[in-house]
């Protein structure tokens, strides 16, 4: 293991080479949102499945204005009209019910003069005016939605259509959020000297349920090393991917990896050339993936972005996170030697920083519209320089 810090991109590469892509599960449509399609979905049957008519009027016979004709029955959604239309007679029809025999127009109830048993059309009736054909939508044997499709409300729905009330779906990472620190208390605690609330816990948690992921086991643990390799046994007793926080650097009372590590989890990487962000650790387990993230919040959100985030989307079978880029809208001074993620404001695509840059201002998050990559270098980066625009979302 190379004692160097690496590359964002390095280290990025070394855990995309250890995901794979979850398992598939049958999954009631229902509970399929946001979900990844493992499998191609084909039409049952013709959608619609048979000729209707796109308004409420009458079904006639294609002919000119002004004819009069008698009403000979009612179509109405679900229940079709038992008759043939012939010249000289109309159906009642309302929008979506069957299309009788023999007729092959819809006049709308605007154009016509209804007399009841009898009916007079004001304009002439084109052949399939206002008539839906058959499979107009869908034929059957077509290929509706293909495998990696992220299923939106649009996907649920056309799913439906093609006769589906279940579909293959990669199931959702299953997540282990951990926050170590015995200075941590609970969110509303009262805090003694030297106590912080236990923010990462919460704001983990949200960022693994924003990335499509589900939180099967979120706790905190002081920082004794029995304690902590315990409840790191019981994550990965129940996980694809566990995401820690604090205790992973090199201090007396920093017992993460060493947990991790006697739990048979191989350190892939440690430390990352980044501000904010260097003592990140990733390790894996056969198929699971371990993150020890830095304490300071800013820091684990920006790894859990930069990391926690494309790993999370590569397993469950989602496209990469497309990289914005931006205009600096003012100089900003560069680290001489780590890659800096800056938090910024977007005006008309110019990039601001959004004040203080330390890894403990969690405020200057809440101002970001997202981060921006600024590469180490000497000096500053001028105004107007291009830079690489890293999402808030992951
Ligand atoms: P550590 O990485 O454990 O050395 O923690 C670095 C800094 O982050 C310390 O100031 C911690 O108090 C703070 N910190 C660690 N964990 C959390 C947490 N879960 N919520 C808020 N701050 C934290
Ligand atoms: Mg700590």
């Amino acid at each position: 293991m190379a004692n160097e810090p690496l590359d964002i991109a390095q280290a990025q590469a070394l855990i995309a080479e250890r995901c794979s892509l979850l398992a598939a599960e049958t999954t009631a449509i229902d509970q399929a949102l946001g979900l990844v399609l493992a499998e191609q979905v084909v039409a049952s049957g013709d959608v619609p499945s048979r000729a209707n008519s796109a308004m409420d009027g009458f079904a006639v016979q294609a002919g000119e204005a002004g004819r009069t004709l008698a009403v000979i029955g009612e179509s109405r959604a679900g229940t079709p009209a038992e008759v043939v239309v012939g010249a000289g007679e109309a159906v009642r029809i309302s929008t979506g019910a069957t299309i009788p025999d023999g007729a092959d127009s819809v006049a709308p109830i605007e154009l016509v003069e209804d007399q009841g048993a009898k009916v007079t059309l004001l304009e002439e009736q084109t052949t399939g005016r206002n008539v839906r054909m058959a499979g107009e939508d869908l034929r059957a044997g077509d290929a509706v939605l293909a495998p990696g499709r992220e299923l939106g409300a649009a996907e649920l729905g056309i799913a439906v259509a093609a006769g589906r009330a279940e579909l293959q779906c990669v199931h959702r990472a299953r997540v282990a959020v951990i926050a170590t620190g015995d200075e941590l208390r609970e969110p509303g605690a009262e805090l003694a000297a030297g106590e912080l609330h236990d923010s990462n816990l919460t704001t983990l948690q949200a960022l693994v349920r924003e990335a499509g992921a589900e939180v099967v086991l979120a706790g905190h643990v002081g920082d004794d090393p029995v304690a902590t390799q315990q409840l790191f046994a019981e994550a990965l007793g129940q996980s694809d991917l566990v995401v820690c926080s604090g205790g992973v650097s090199v201090g007396p009372h920093d017992h993460v990896k060493g947990a991790f590590i006697e739990l048979g989890v191989e350190e892939r990487f440690w430390r990352v050339a980044l501000r904010p962000g260097r003592p990140t650790w990733f390790g894996s387990r056969d198929q699971q993936l371990v993150f020890g993230l830095p304490g300071n919040p800013v820091s684990a959100m920006v790894t859990f972005l930069l990391f926690v985030a494309p790993a999370l989307r590569a397993i469950q079978g989602r496209p990469p996170q497309q990289i914005g880029s931006a205009a600096l809208g003012e100089a900003i001074e560069r680290h001489p030697d780590r890659d800096e993620c800056v938090r910024v404001r977007l005006d008309q695509d110019e990039a601001f920083a959004t004040g203080p840059q330390g890894s403990h201002i969690l405020s200057s998050m809440t101002l970001a519209d997202a981060l921006a990559v600024v590469p180490r270098g000497e000096g500053s980066l001028a105004a107007g320089s291009q830079i690489e625009l890293l999402s808030l979302q992951p």
